[in-house]
């Protein structure tokens, strides 16, 4: 079996996204850039922590099976356009948590109140305008969204949340949830203080140098 290891790593971080609540069942979806137009990606319609490695697809940009039985999401779409978009990004991680998904509800952008949002995830994380799953529209505008930060909100279902390695991308949809629980709570105590300008432009522009190293590999 062709990239056993990835594989294996895939149907784990299902399992580990599943046991802390970042996603749930028959939802989500991951990808990993194995070649200039090679993906291995989750297959649809299976209960993601419970898929066995041999499960993972090996597939083209345009969706093209060429190992596994399974389907493509149709959700690959929006990963193959962030590809696409991003030289630097490795791997796509799309999951539904629980308080990334009322902040997706309630569309708001997630703002950098803690230092570590700004240099883990690029600042801001903005919600993408609203279109439905699997459209090329949701693609286009989870790309707008997304700009050069990891990770990018979709508004009513989820987050993308992307890495220059499956364990970057997790580690990013972590930082996310994590944010958006510190921006509904925040919400129910009446707000909370911004970052510092200067600690935000500081943090900033250590993340756009993490950023040029991974574009220039
Ligand atoms: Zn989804």
């Amino acid at each position: 079996m062709a990239y056993e290891d990835l594989k294996r790593e895939i149907v784990e971080a299902f399992v580990f996204l599943e046991e802390h609540g970042m996603n749930w069942a028959y939802s989500g979806n991951i990808s990993v850039r194995v070649g200039e137009d090679l993906f291995l990606l989750s297959p649809s319609g299976v209960w993601k922590a419970r898929m066995k490695p041999e499960d993972v697809l090996l597939v083209t940009g345009d969706g093209k099976v060429l190992e596994g039985n399974g389907k493509p999401s149709v959700e690959f779409k929006t990963h193959v356009a962030i590809y696409r978009a991003r030289r630097d990004v490795k791997a796509v991680v799309h999951a539904h948590p629980i308080y990334a998904g009322i902040i997706a509800a309630k569309r708001v952008d997630i703002e950098p109140v803690l230092e570590e949002l700004t240099f883990y995830v690029g600042g801001t994380i903005r919600v993408a305008s609203y279109a439905p799953s699997g459209t090329e529209e949701l693609a286009r505008n989870a790309v707008e969204a997304l700009g050069d930060k990891k990770a990018v909100i979709l508004a009513n279902h989820g987050v993308v949340a992307c890495g220059s390695s499956l364990e970057e991308a997790l580690a990013v949809l972590g930082y996310v949830e994590r944010a958006a629980k510190v921006a509904v709570y925040s919400m129910l105590i009446g707000g909370v203080h911004p970052l510092p300008r200067e600690a935000e432009t500081l943090e900033r522009e250590l993340y756009v140098q993490k950023l040029h190293r991974a574009m220039s590999q």
